[in-house]
C-alpha cells in the first residue's frame, strides 16, 4: 500500500502518474480540505474533487481543475442573478457539490460524503479528507485574512502575503483511517503540492506529524519548486512567509523531520548536491509533468525508489465520465 499526501494541482498530476503505474486499489490519498469553501450555499472541496475527477478519469487535464467538456450555464445564471461568479464551478461539477452538500446536510460526515461520491464515479483508490472537523486555511495579508480561495482564485494571488495560519486546526482530529493509512503504507508520499497550503494543513491536524514520524514505510517527496520558483502557483511567496527558502532546499526543511528522501527536478543537481552533502538522500529526475508519459515517468521513478515491488502497468480507464455523459 501507498500512501500519497496531496493538495489539488499537483498532486492530481502525480496521483495520475501512480495511477498509471500502479492499482489503484492500492493507493490511499490523504488530501488538504483547507481549502473547502461554502459556494451559493454548497460545500466545495476543491482538493478532495480534483483527485476524485483525476482517480475516475473526469478531470479537465487543459484546466487542471473541475470535470472536463463541462458546461458553465449555471454560472452565468448565476451572475444573470446577481450573484458573486468568481469561483468557477461548472454544471457536472455542481452536481458533485449538490451531492456532497446533501449528503452532508443528512449527517454523514465528509469522509463518508467523499466514499460515497468515488462510489458512485468508480474510483477504485482510497480518498480520505485529512479531517472531518473544519480546518480553514487563513493567509493574512495588508488587506486583511482572506481564505486561500479568496486568495488565490479571487485575487489572483497577487497580495502580499504576512503569513499563513490553519484556522481550527489544533482542535481538528485526523479522518477515519488517515494515521492507520499512514502507518501501515510501505511509502509514504508527498505530492509536488503546495507545502505551506497544502501540506502544511494536514499536517497541521494534530496526530498526523507523529504518524509520519513513526511511519514504517520509507518518506519521499517530490519538489514543486524548480529552479527557485514553483512550477505554477504562489508556493514561492507563500513559503518565504513562512521563513522557507523558495528552493528545493526550502521544500527539505518544510518536510526535514520525517523525510527519507528527496525528488527534485535535474534542473536543481548543484543544489541537490548542497542537500546531499547536509547528509539528506536526493534524487534528480524529469519533475515537469506536461504529458501522461511525463506522469507515469515520474511515478516509477518515485516508485523506485522506494517501493518498487508495487510496479505494475495500468490500463487507462474513464468509465466515470461516460456514465456521467447525456445518454
Ligand atoms: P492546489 O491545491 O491547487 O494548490 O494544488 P497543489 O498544492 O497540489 O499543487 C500546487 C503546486 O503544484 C504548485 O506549487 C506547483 O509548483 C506544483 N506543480 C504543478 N505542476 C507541477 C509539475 O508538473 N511538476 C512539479 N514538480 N510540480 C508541479
Amino acid at each position: 500500500m501507498i500512501c500519497v499526501l496531496s493538495g489539488g494541482t499537483g498532486g492530481a498530476k502525480f496521483v495520475d502518474g501512480l495511477r498509471q503505474v500502479m492499482p489503484a486499489e492500492d493507493i490511499t490519498i490523504i488530501v488538504n480540505t483547507g481549502d473547502d469553501l461554502l459556494w451559493w450555499g454548497l460545500y466545495v472541496s476543491p482538493d478532495l474533487d480534483s483527485i476524485t475527477y483525476v482517480l475516475s478519469g473526469m478531470l479537465s487535464r487543459e484546466r487542471g481543475w473541475g470535470v472536463k467538456g463541462d458546461t458553465f450555464l449555471c454560472l452565468q445564471a448565476m451572475g444573470q442573478l446577481g450573484e458573486p461568479t468568481w469561483f468557477h464551478t461548472g454544471d457536472r461539477d455542481l452536481a458533485v457539490h449538490l451531492l456532497r452538500s446533501r449528503l452532508l446536510a443528512e449527517g454523514k460526515t465528509l469522509s463518508e460524503a467523499t466514499a460515497v461520491i468515488c462510489g458512485k464515479l468508480g474510483v477504485k483508490a482510497r480518498i480520505l479528507p485529512m479531517s472531518n472537523s473544519r480546518v480553514e486555511t487563513r493567509v493574512d495579508t495588508p488587506a486583511g485574512e482572506l481564505s486561500f480561495e479568496e486568495y488565490f482564485v479571487q485575487r489572483w494571488y497577487q497580495d502580499p502575503v504576512n503569513s499563513v495560519r490553519f484556522a481550527g486546526a489544533s482542535d481538528a482530529e485526523p479522518a477515519p483511517g488517515v494515521l492507520d493509512a499512514i502507518s501501515s503504507a510501505d511509502a509514504v508520499l508527498i505530492a509536488p503540492s503546495n507545502p505551506v497550503t497544502s501540506i502544511e494543513p494536514i499536517l497541521a491536524v494534530p496526530g498526523i506529524h507523529q504518524a509520519l514520524l513513526s511511519a514504517r514505510g520509507k518518506i519521499a517527496a517530490v519538489s514543486p519548486i524548480v529552479g527557485n520558483a514553483p512550477v505554477a502557483g504562489p508556493a514561492g511567496i507563500l513559503m518565504a512567509a513562512q521563513g522557507l527558502p523558495c528552493s528545493i532546499a526550502g521544500v527539505a526543511k518544510a518536510y526535514e523531520d520525517f523525510l527519507d528522501v528527496l525528488i527534485c527536478d535535474t534542473r536543481d543537481a548543484r543544489a541537490a548536491d548542497a542537500l546531499r552533502r547536509g547528509g539528506l538522500r536526493v534524487q534528480c529526475a524529469q519533475t515537469v509533468m506536461r504529458s501522461a508519459e511525463d506522469k507515469a515517468a515520474l511515478a516509477r521513478e518515485v516508485l523506485s525508489l522506494v517501493a518498487g515491488n508495487l510496479l505494475k502497468e495500468q490500463p487507462e480507464s474513464n468509465t466515470a465520465f461516460r456514465r456521467l455523459s447525456p445518454p
